[in-house]
């Protein structure tokens, strides 16, 4: 018979997961591995104004909306960060994000370092960053090209993007160099486990901890 795990049913308040790095730094696999590793963890969908890639499914990697939908979420209060990257418009929908953290959900967000210092701003103490470097820019271009999925001007622009992107960071709880990936998502795993065991998320301790001392033995 599987026992229940007693840790995980102790009360304690949704996370607030950021990822962010440059394009190609490998944050996106990390992030897809790490969700399909925990079941207990759900992705931002975030809305963009990029053109959608081939590979991607609209309402499941991104929505996508014109420029004018984007405006119009944006005026009426209903993203919770929003920034230009790349040239494009990319936001966090407030809804589903809120809607998370009411019911102690974690949540993973996909996002840049705009976003990242936004959501600190607003949600302080539930977030938790992480900072993904790539091992070397000549492997983070290597990793755009073999991608091909994107313009050689777009490819360009992320390369030149991303040094801009690294300088931010010091802004992060952690940084993890992705220079294998399953160390890398070992180590993000580890951190997410930690972070989860933190006290002061855990309000659940403190009827926890009472009835072990009222326990008769
Ligand atoms: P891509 O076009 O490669 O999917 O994403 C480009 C960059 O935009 C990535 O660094 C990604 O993390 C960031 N991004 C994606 N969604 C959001 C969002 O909702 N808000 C912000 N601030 N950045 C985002």
């Amino acid at each position: 018979m599987a026992s229940q795990d007693l840790t995980a049913s102790i009360r304690r308040r949704g996370l607030m997961l950021v990822l962010s790095s440059p394009s190609g730094a490998g944050k996106s696999t990390i992030a897809r591995n790490l969700l399909k590793s925990d079941p207990s963890l759900e992705l931002s969908v975030s809305v963009t104004t990029r053109p959608r890639r081939g590979s991607e499914i609209d309402g499941v990697h991104y929505h996508f909306l014109s420029q004018r939908e984007f405006e119009r979420s944006r005026e009426t209060d209903g993203l919770l960060e929003w920034a230009e990257v790349h040239g494009n418009y990319y936001g966090t929908p407030r809804e589903p994000a809120e809607a998370a953290m009411a019911a102690g959900r974690d949540m993973l967000f996909d996002i840049d370092w705009q976003g990242a210092v936004q959501l600190d701003e607003k949600m302080g103490t539930d977030i938790v960053s992480i900072f993904i470097l790539p091992p070397s820019m000549g492997e983070l271009k290597a990793r755009l090209m073999r991608r091909a999925e994107d313009s050689l001007e777009s490819i360009e622009r992320r390369l030149y993007n991303a040094k801009l992107e690294l300088e931010h960071w010091r802004e992060y709880d952690y940084v993890v160099v992705n220079d294998d990936l399953d160390r890398a998502f070992s180590a993000v795993k580890a951190i997410v486990a930690a972070e989860r065991l933190r006290r002061d998320r855990r309000p659940g301790l403190f009827d926890f901890v009472s009835g072990l001392l009222d326990e008769k033995v």
